[in-house]
């Protein structure tokens, strides 16, 4: 029976009307009106990865840590995944700078990080909460993530319940960068459904290890939600020129 099964022209399947919508609502592989084979090709090597830190020392709690991190390898060209991210975080780099050589000092100690090797699983960022684990533990108050952190208008945001409201309060002291005279609150209170924070439980990003092995309270940040480019060369300069940010005001 099997075989005679198999004698029979294969029923044709019908391609369905399924408009594009985003990557979660993209056709599955199993609905696809055709058959493809795709050869690929992987190489089995050892690589070494680099983690990158700055550590500002606090003044008056120099061992309580408060961590900002982006990864900085990416799938193809990176503009919006993480290159987005490293500009913001690499624009809060520039201006501790500035404020340091005037002599401010922050009250507690900041590292900011620049993760490698977030796309093969999180590995630089797992990496080092597992190797600081207990010293993380004890001293880390908190850690910010940014990833792709411009996609698109409007924020959004994913945090655990120890830092909802500092979120929010923090928003109203922040220039919103697409309307001017108004914080990042206001717009943030009549967008996308107005002032909804994800709980933040998912494991894809760097805020992972922190979150989910370490229990440190963690925000995730981002303009945009749903980029359809996600992973593909689609992920470029032009795209975000063109589409993401024009006048790049959300990266700062
Ligand atoms: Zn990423």
């Amino acid at each position: 029976p099997l075989f005679a099964a198999r004698r029979q022209p294969a029923r044709p399947i019908l391609p369905r009307a399924m408009p594009y919508r985003s990557t979660e609502q993209a056709p599955r592989a199993s609905e696809s009106p055709k058959r493809t084979d795709l050869p690929a090709t992987a190489h089995r090597k050892m690589a070494t990865i680099k983690d990158i830190f700055a550590v500002i020392k606090g003044r008056e709690e120099p061992d309580r840590y408060v961590i900002l991190g982006n990864h900085r390898d990416a799938w193809t060209y990176g503009a919006v995944d993480p290159n987005s991210g490293t500009a913001a975080l690499l624009d809060v780099a520039r201006r501790l700078g500035i404020m340091l050589r005037s002599g401010w000092t922050p009250r507690r100690t900041i590292i900011l990080c620049s993760w490698d090797a977030e796309e093969f699983g999180m590995i630089g960022s797992t990496e080092w909460v597992e190797e600081n684990l207990g010293d993380l533990q004890s001293k880390a108050v908190a850690y910010l993530n940014v990833d792709c952190a411009v996609q698109g208008m409007g924020l959004f945001a994913g945090s655990t319940p120890q830092l909802d409201k500092l979120l929010i309060d923090v928003t109203r002291q922040v220039k919103d960068p697409d309307v001017e005279g108004k914080t990042v609150h206001d717009t943030w209170s009549t967008m996308n459904g107005g002032i909804n924070i994800e709980r933040l439980a998912r494991t894809d990003s760097d805020f992972a290890p922190f979150l989910h092995h370490a229990g440190i309270p963690c925000v995730d940040l981002y303009y945009g939600k749903e980029f359809p480019g996600y992973h593909t060369a689609l992920d470029s300069y032009i795209w975000m020129e063109k589409h993401g940010d024009p006048l790049f005001l959300r990266h700062l």
